[in-house]
């Protein structure tokens, strides 16, 4: 199933996409955290309503909303987990090449939380060196601590799209990645949630990132030093996971602070970040006022 969140005749409501047209969900769950709460019997009532739908609305006639556009906490991330962006990082930074050994975890704000095809604010007094990240987000369905990685692999929802903007002269300045990665808009998800069910390998969907139609990145998840088990295994480790959370995968080599020179996005840009079997996040980046 792919579910949206979307705006239609000044309401927001959860829906299922069938056919490009949408299925309103409202009658059964008040927003997306709502249905994947309701779990197993919520998915048989979406597919039910889905099924004997009249009423649904062309999906070129709504906008789309972050899948989960009004997530209860941080976005979760994870950090270095390509070998091949760790490694044009440390590079690109003059550092020695470390071993990770665990995963590196980070968060970005609720509120940076952005649409799948809205704009990126763009101001040049707060920072000039902004920066994408294609990545693969997990959306857990359930709570688990502790979980092992059968449990935690049983406990993801769906899967979507995500970039991990980052300001990358803030990153630096403040040492820790929170605030570089958090600026309003820097966070669009979507276009929507792809079900588990429909994504029996995660690792073989082709990621890409488009700026300007040039080619960025391009990779396979199965390259990933972290795999998603054991994300959220480590992730629920005396620490509760819940049910509408957002977790982001990391991103492949092909960033713009790591090319040579580096390049960085400039009000005007269009970038395009993709998986296959998923969607397409398409945002341009847009001076603020
Ligand atoms: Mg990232």
């Amino acid at each position: 199933m792919k579910l949206v969140t979307y705006q239609h005749a000044g309401r927001i409501a959860v829906g299922l996409l069938r056919e490009g047209r949408i299925v309103d969900l409202a009658a059964i769950a008040p927003d997306m955290i709502g249905l994947i709460e309701w779990g197993a019997p919520g998915m048989a009532k979406a597919r039910e309503l889905a099924a004997s739908a009249t009423d649904t609305v062309a999906l070129e006639d709504v906008r789309l909303l972050p899948p989960i556009h009004n997530p209860r906490r941080n976005v979760m991330c994870v950090g270095k987990n390509y070998a091949e962006h760790t490694r044009e990082s440390y590079e690109a930074r003059g550092e020695s090449i470390e071993a990770i050994e665990y995963p590196v975890i980070f968060t970005k704000t609720t509120t940076c939380v952005n649409g799948p095809y809205d704009d990126i604010p763009y101001d040049a007094a707060v920072s000039e060196k902004i920066d994408y990240e294609a990545e693969l987000a997990v959306i857990i369905g359930r709570p688990i601590k502790n979980a092992g990685r059968e449990e935690a692999l049983a406990a993801v929802f769906g899967y979507t799209v995500l970039n991990d903007i980052t300001a990358r002269d803030l990153q630096t300045l403040h040492k820790q990645f929170f605030k570089g990665k958090s600026l309003d808009g820097s966070c669009p998800i979507g276009p929507w949630i792809v079900t588990a069910d429909e994504i029996p390998d995660p690792y073989a969907l082709r990621i890409t990132c488009h700026v300007n139609g040039e080619l960025r990145q391009d990779s396979l998840h199965e390259t990933m030093t972290f795999d998603i088990p054991t994300i959220i295994a480590h992730l629920s480790r005396g620490m509760t996971l819940l049910p509408g959370d957002i977790i982001a995968t990391g991103t492949p080599s092909g960033v713009g602070f790591a090319m040579k020179p580096p390049v960085f996005l400039r009000p005007g840009d269009v970038v395009e970040c993709a998986i296959e079997g998923i969607g397409a996040l398409r945002n341009r980046i847009a001076l603020s006022v």
